[in-house]
């Protein structure tokens, strides 16, 4: 019982850096955001108010396709 609590404890822990590490950075890996190189219906990064061209997101790390698209999709007003 104790050992279970204590293996729980250490997995939210885990959790915890992790999440603040991405705060730190302010992305989040793009599997995290379920990034995809392809659009999702009529959505994709190039009309994404998060989308930074040429290749690049506010909010998810690494190289992002005009044409990819993620959950974080949020369409420019
Ligand atoms: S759809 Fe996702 S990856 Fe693409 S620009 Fe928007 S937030 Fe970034």
């Amino acid at each position: 019982m104790a050992l279970t609590g204590a293996a729980l404890a250490l997995g939210a822990a885990a959790v915890a850096t992790a999440i603040s590490r991405a705060a730190a950075q302010q992305k989040v890996g793009q599997a995290l955001a379920k990034y995809q190189g392809t659009p999702n219906g009529d959505q994709h990064c190039e009309i994404c108010a998060n989308f930074q061209p040429p290749n690049a997101c506010k909010f998810v790390d690494g190289e992002i396709n005009p044409n990819g698209w993620c959950q974080l999709f949020t369409p420019k007003t």
